[in-house]
């Protein structure tokens, strides 16, 4: 599949999932912006690997979260793209902790981040894409969206707020040729589960039926078709890529 002559932003694009997908749309042949808040050098490197495959990339410092930083990003892309044909809303961050101890910052930070951030993006991307009467949005959710999760009401909200923000953007901006849609990843092996105790990562994999935790590249290849032309009859529509744990 051929992405040649696309520009695709992925928001979150120097590690883990978003890494991925910014390097299998560069492998089709996209030009890929890959954002990132603080690991420059991370960064740095998904370009690298990308430009050594022989499309174009380029690395955008901005936290989704911050609107002003959202404006400078999208300002910047039109200088020098002049044009959005795929947005990743893929940003996210864990604030773990029980819902009777969870401060309104841990509630803010995940919202603004995974939610907020990909309203913003998806804002000013619309504006580009409409103009182009072509577009793809991918929202990263993540099956806590569908099933809940302990110590991460905040999360859930912000994966769940997703699914319904995939579904008005679907219904909106479909009379300009652009579709939406959302990818609910299971449990995938990123800089994420860090923090997750032996114990805990045994007691996840026997809920899944695969019997293993995701990679990023498991997830990278239905980010890559969704993208692409072949996708363009699908739209408002959540896939779980999760070894079956949503089962
Ligand atoms: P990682 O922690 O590996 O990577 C997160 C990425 O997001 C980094 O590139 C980071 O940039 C970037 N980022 C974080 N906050 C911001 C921000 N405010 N503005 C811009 N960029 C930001 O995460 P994963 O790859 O695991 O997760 C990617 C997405 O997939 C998330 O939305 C997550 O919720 C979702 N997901 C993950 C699952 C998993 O098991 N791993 C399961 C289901 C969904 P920097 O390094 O510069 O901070």
């Amino acid at each position: 599949m051929s992405l040649e002559g696309r520009i695709a932003l992925v928001t979150g694009g120097s590690r883990g999932i978003g890494r991925a997908i910014a390097e299998a749309l560069g492998g089709a042949g996209a030009t890929v912006v890959v954002n990132y808040r603080e690991r420059a050098d991370a960064a740095d490197d998904v370009v690298q690997q990308i430009a050594a495959t022989g499309a174009a990339a380029v690395a955008v410092q901005a936290d989704v979260s911050d609107a002003e930083q959202v404006k400078a990003m999208f300002a910047q892309v039109k200088q020098q793209q002049g044009a959005l044909h795929i947005l990743v809303n893929n940003a996210g961050i864990v604030r773990n902790n029980f819902l009777a101890f969870m401060k309104e910052e841990q509630w803010d930070e995940v919202l603004d981040t995974s939610l907020k951030g990909a309203f913003l993006c998806t804002k000013a991307a619309s504006r580009l894409m409409t103009r182009a009467k072509w577009g793809r949005i991918i929202n990263i959710s993540s099956d806590a969206a569908l099933l809940g999760d302990m110590q991460r009401a905040n999360y859930c909200a912000a994966k769940a707020g997703l699914l319904g923000l995939t579904r008005a953007t679907a219904r909106e901006l479909a009379p300009y040729g652009i579709t939406a849609n959302a990818i609910a990843p299971g449990i995938v092996e990123t800089d994420l589960l860090s923090g997750l105790s032996e114990q805990k990562r045994q007691a996840m994999l026997g809920l899944i039926p695969l019997a293993r935790v995701g990679l990023p590249a498991d997830v990278a290849p239905l980010a890559l078709f969704l993208a692409g032309d072949g996708a363009s009859y699908i739209t408002g529509q959540v896939f779980c890529v999760d070894g079956g744990l949503n089962l």
